[in-house]
């Protein structure tokens, strides 16, 4: 089940559940689309990896034991360990290569 994590991974911008803006890799890996777009260029920082719209678990129960009141969005603050410098240079080689080429 997706972990939905509440910030994003660089900036810390808070991702409510319900965030548009929220994007995840295959690892969960989040971050909000301006960073994605404009830092990380579509390529995870973590994994190499393309981004994705993170979907929105529903706030209440269409059926039986789903929605975020079963299954609550994660507080857990994560941030990453890598510097800006570093993401630079890892994702700079990757940028021009589409996700599904990596
Ligand atoms: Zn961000
Ligand atoms: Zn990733």
């Amino acid at each position: 089940m997706l972990e939905i994590r509440p910030n994003c991974e660089y900036c810390d911008k808070d991702l409510f559940p319900d965030a548009t803006d929220a994007c995840i890799c295959t690892y969960e890996c989040t971050f909000c689309r301006d960073c994605v777009n404009n830092i990380l260029h579509n390529v995870c920082p973590n994994c190499g990896g393309g981004f994705s719209p993170r979907p929105i678990r529903p706030k209440i129960a269409h059926r039986d034991k789903t929605s975020l009141q079963y299954q609550p969005a994660s507080n857990k603050r994560i941030h990453t360990k890598y510097s800006t410098d570093d993401i630079q240079k890892f994702c700079k080689p990757l940028i021009n290569t589409p996700a599904k080429l990596r």
